[in-house]
């Protein structure tokens, strides 16, 4: 399968870099904006962000009910709240 991307030039290092049309939609939908930084440099800040151990309120991804996590909403980490994540693994 051929996956559809758009080039995107990173803000912070001018390199360039892919967002997979999946991942746009995903920006789309939940109207956030495009990333303005490469994969590694994102990579960079968050794990700067996670030294502080910051928590981030944000929703779930499936349900959308208001929960924190440790990634920011801008994050490309896919969060579920429990109940969808043991909807999600089979629970029950
Ligand atoms: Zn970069
Ligand atoms: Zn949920």
């Amino acid at each position: 399968m051929i996956e559809k991307s758009q080039k995107f030039e990173c803000e912070k290092c001018k390199k360039e870099f892919l967002v997979i049309e999946q991942e746009s939609a995903l920006y789309k939908k939940k109207g956030i904006p495009m990333p303005s930084n490469c994969p590694e440099c994102r990579r960079e800040k968050r794990s700067s962000l996670r030294n502080e151990k910051r928590l981030f309120k944000r929703t779930c991804d499936k349900c959308s009910i208001n929960l924190t996590s440790s990634y920011p909403k801008d994050s490309e980490f896919i969060v579920y709240c429990e109940k969808c994540y043991f909807d999600y693994v089979g629970g029950n």
